[in-house]
């Protein structure tokens, strides 16, 4: 007499291969039973010898495939049916589907080898894929993971792919993109609007343009790419040119990792990274200038080929090292439509390699580094979107809109939180089509009721998020207040809901409680009770507001304002031009002056003060540049920034920054005295708190803390304290990770408050 019971297995657990591999793991065991993909993950029913389905369980728990992430497996005897075989079944449609999407997989071995090989049916296609790789969530148009609910429903399968699709024993058993050259999809080269090749020969030719310092737009998985030669410093100049964009860094895709590591210095973390299935962009020392790629900059953004047509390109005679770049003008979000991007882009490409199969939507790549606290994801998207970031006690559907720079949507539906992909700056208007087209499509894919929606946003009350915010269909919509979104996103990911800590959350700019604009702050407190201000920097002029951020000299007369004794700046060594002059003025008059407490706006100011006088011409530019600069010194001693009443007091380290820079010392030392200061003073602010408070954990984030040199400092500077340093992990520092913070707040309904805290004169006392 056989037993039966129930698996349901929840997860990353669709669309990467997980029912073939339980049907052949089901022959394998001599059970029984059936398969089919629910609404809610996995669903397994098994018959057969106790012995076996045991075997069954702990087999699959420990080597799931590769691309699947298991996060719940439950067994239940079952009443038994009495089966002959194992089979697979329909997928079911749920009423609210919480599967999880998988994030986009890059080729894999087995399809590469064939893609290779002349005798296989499949030999150089651009769109070979299997269970086991290619493209998820930039094909899936709604749920379930079928080929009807994907971009490939307008390619029916041939004999041969379809004999794969339906061989259990197969990779390509029920692998939706499935396709071979008979059947599916393929690449064609456009030049002057014109079909030029197909096919190998529109890979070839690519390659071709490529060698001879053309820019080519590239469709990959979320969207196009503009390439050239990297080491050709000519083509790269064209495509600033072109592209509108100055002096921000391209991001290189190296052939292999043979090349790569000749081209920069790759730890074994950062190897980890730049293998790993998601395939990021990997910001890393560089090894040697490439003329044009990253002005100013001692990091290379690196990544290796993920989809089988950038194999092919490489394998075509390619140059190996090529930019590899979003393909947009300016800071406007990747193209990811053929028409709009032969449109958008017909000024700055001299080709263009479209391949056939749409992309359901924009996903542009991920950018990581390797950080002095373990991994860093600074954009979050390809390879990673759209992936549960964390489980929330709360049943009830929320919707987080995130901030308006970096943007991204946080959708928590039954306790599991759900981070969009980067979305980008939504003063944009692609990008805020492309915000509003995320969460409909957040909203329709988990088939969320927003009658009983929790809307929340960001409490700056002029944010484009905001403002849209108000516009939604919800039960409830309420603010959250920034900085503190910021601390939360380390919690929430972590899951530690009660556990209170000191909150360092530095920052560019946002919405404080009191009005003025935040970005220097520490709280205390835990996602359960809130977060309470404790301490923040000494508040400072900022003439203009936000548009201080692009003008560093802008930024620096507000905290010029409160230095006695000036010299005349506009002398050298600082040269400060009429801009300086204008802003004080405004300063003097109280015209367009705010008051902001920004840790970003501080480290603008000094690099203002070293040299950068000139306009930012990408968000955080000073601030890169002089976390640079302080790389090339050994130097430790800090400037002072004392903490008084809860106040980093900014005003001594400003007289010796400036006197300094008086006596002729180097720019670099001052540099490095400056941030081992900013260091130094933070770690005495948390050190106190630490100890009146009794707490014995510090939570770091905002965008700040996406300068590697601070987090080094404040490492080291912590270690004798026995306090544990926690930071972001799973979601970006910057914010890109705040919608994240917002859900988790949410969750233990802290809104925005619009007093300010008590706690404020706790160091004083
Ligand atoms: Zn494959
Ligand atoms: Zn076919």
């Amino acid at each position: 007499m056989a037993n039966a019971c129930s698996v349901r297995v929840r997860g990353v657990v669709q669309g990467v291969g997980f029912r073939p591999f339980v049907y052949r793991l089901a022959h394998a065991n001599s059970l029984a039973g059936w398969v089919f993909n629910g609404g809610q993950g996995v669903e397994i029913h098994l018959e057969g010898a106790e012995r076996d389905m045991e075997a069954f369980v702990q087999e699959m728990r420990s080597n799931p495939p590769s691309a699947s992430t298991i996060s719940e497996v439950e067994v239940e005897p079952a009443p038994c049916e009495d089966l002959k075989e194992f089979s697979i079944r329909e997928s079911q449609h749920a009423e609210r589907p919480t599967v999880h999407v998988s994030p986009d997989l890059p080729v894999c071995e087995d399809c590469l080898k064939e893609c290779f090989d002349p005798s296989n049916q499949r030999y150089r296609y651009p769109y070979i894929n299997c269970t086991n790789c290619g493209p998820r969530y930039s094909v899936i148009i709604s749920l379930p993971y079928d080929r009807d609910n994907t971009t490939m429903r307008d390619w029916p399968m041939d004999a041969y792919c379809d004999a794969e699709y339906r061989d259990p024993a197969n990779r390509r058993f029920h692998a939706q993109p499935v396709a071979c050259p008979t059947c599916g999809p393929n690449f064609a080269l456009r030049q002057k609007g014109a079909l030029v090749a197909y096919g190998w020969n529109a890979i070839k030719r690519t390659a071709e343009l490529l060698c001879e310092g053309g820019i080519v737009a590239i469709k990959g998985l979320g969207g196009y790419h503009l390439a050239c030669d990297a080491r050709n410093p000519s083509a790269n100049a064209a495509l600033r040119e072109r592209k509108f964009r100055r002096e921000k860094p391209f991001a290189i895709m190296a052939k292999d990792i043979e090349v790569a590591s000749r081209l920069v210095l790759l730890t074994p973390d950062a190897e980890v990274l730049l293998t790993s299935l998601a395939r990021p962009i990997v910001i890393v020392p560089a090894r040697f200038e490439l003329k044009g790629v990253a002005p100013d900059n001692h990091d290379l953004g690196v990544m290796l080929p993920y989809t089988p047509l950038q194999h092919l390109l490489f394998a075509a005679g390619a140059p190996e090292a090529l930019v590899m770049t979003s393909a947009n003008r300016s800071s406007e979000p990747i193209s990811y439509e053929d028409a709009d991007a032969l449109k958008r882009l017909s000024g700055t490409a001299d080709a263009f390699l479209i391949g056939e199969r749409p992309i359901a939507r924009r996903v542009d790549d991920s950018i990581v580094r390797a950080g002095a606290f373990g991994p860093v994801i600074l954009r979050r998207s390809r390879g990673y979107a759209p992936s549960a970031v964390a489980t929330l006690p709360i049943k009830r559907p929320v919707l987080a809109l995130g901030a308006d720079l970096k943007n991204t949507i946080t959708l928590v539906v039954d306790g599991q939180a759900f981070i969009s992909q980067h979305i980008g700056d939504l003063s944009h208007y692609q990008a805020f089509h492309s915000f509003t087209e995320t969460i409909q499509d957040l909203i329709a894919m988990y088939d969320i009721d927003t009658r009983d929606l929790l809307l929340v946003h960001d409490s700056h009350p002029q944010y484009v998020s905001t403002c849209h915010g108000a516009t939604l269909p919800a039960n409830e919509t309420r603010a959250i207040q920034h900085h503190r979104a910021h601390l939360a996103s380390v919690l929430a990911e972590r899951g530690e809901w009660a556990k209170r800590i000191v909150g360092v959350s530095f920052d560019g700019t946002g919405f404080g409680d009191d009005g003025s604009i935040w970005g220097g702050e520490i709280f205390v407190g835990s996602l359960e009770s809130g977060f309470e201000r404790a301490a923040h920097l000494r508040a400072a002029a900022l003439p203009g507001g936000d548009g201080a951020a692009q003008y560093p000299v802008q930024a620096a007369s507000g905290f010029l304002a409160q230095i006695d004794g000036l010299p005349d700046l506009t002398q050298p060594p600082f040269n400060f031009g009429s801009r300086y002059r204008d802003a004080t003025q405004l300063i003097c008059h109280e015209v367009r002056t705010f008051s902001t407490t920004s840790m970003g706006r501080l480290f603008d100011a000094v690099a203002a003060l070293l040299g950068f006088v000139r306009e930012s011409t990408f968000e955080g530019q000073a601030a890169i540049w002089l976390e640079h600069l302080a790389r090339n010194s050994s130097n430790l001693d800090p400037y002072p920034l004392p903490i008084t009443g809860g106040d980093l007091d900014f005003r001594p380290l400003f007289h010796a920054v400036i006197q300094d820079r008086l006596l002729g010392r180097s720019i670099s030392e001052i540099a490095r005295s400056f941030q081992r200061g900013v260091a130094a003073g933070s770690v005495q602010a948390i050190v106190q708190l630490c100890h009146s408070h009794v707490i014995d954990t510090v939570a770091l984030s905002g965008g700040v803390f996406q300068n590697e040199l601070l987090l080094e400092d404040m490492r080291s500077l912590l270690e004798s304290h026995q306090l544990e340093i926690w930071t972001n992990h799973l979601v970006p520092p910057n914010d890109g990770g705040i919608s994240l913070g917002q859900a988790a707040l949410a969750t233990f309904g802290h809104f925005n408050e619009t007093k300010s805290s008590s706690l404020e004169g706790a160091l004083h006392a």
